[in-house]
């Protein structure tokens, strides 16, 4: 887990309006042999909370278990037709296939969240904001801060 001292500008990291909570969001990179995983909180107003973040994890939430438990089906049909593997065995290369499949399709669906975070190679750690107007506000209070894993 990583330090950061990101300051926010007080308002919703989406929209400005005045802000509500805090939304958690998290990425992860390997480098090298490691794997950085980052976890920021940003300040988010009730409307851009439920819009953007809140709809986006439950249906995260509903491809993984759609995409395991289909693969895992699949994986019973095909393994009970296999001598060497059986049908156990079918399931859970199906669920794991499944699950790499949802792991694929959630990641494409972080990069579309209106705030990311940035992880570079040499584990620099940096946010963008889809809002350019908010991006300015936090490139000028952070521009002496740097996080670093
Ligand atoms: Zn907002």
């Amino acid at each position: 887990m990583s330090e950061t001292y990101f300051k926010f500008p007080q308002c919703c990291c989406v929209c400005m309006k005045p802000f509500h909570t805090n939304q958690l969001i998290t990425e992860s990179k390997s480098i090298g042999a490691t794997y950085v995983t980052s976890q920021i909180y940003v300040p988010v107003c009730n409307e851009c909370k439920a819009k953007h973040f809140d709809s986006n994890s439950s249906q995260q939430l509903i491809i993984a278990l759609v995409l395991g438990l289909l693969g895992g089906l699949i994986g019973l049909f095909i393994g009970m037709d296999s001598k060497d593997f059986g049908w156990f065995g079918g399931i859970i290369a199906g669920g794991f296939v499944g699950a790499m499949i949802a792991a694929f399709f959630i990641t494409i669906m972080n990069k579309n969240l209106p705030v990311r975070i940035i992880i570079d190679w040499q584990s620099n750690i940096s946010m963008k904001f889809d809002n350019r107007e908010y991006q300015k506000s936090f490139d000028e209070m952070n521009k002496h801060n740097r996080a670093f894993y």
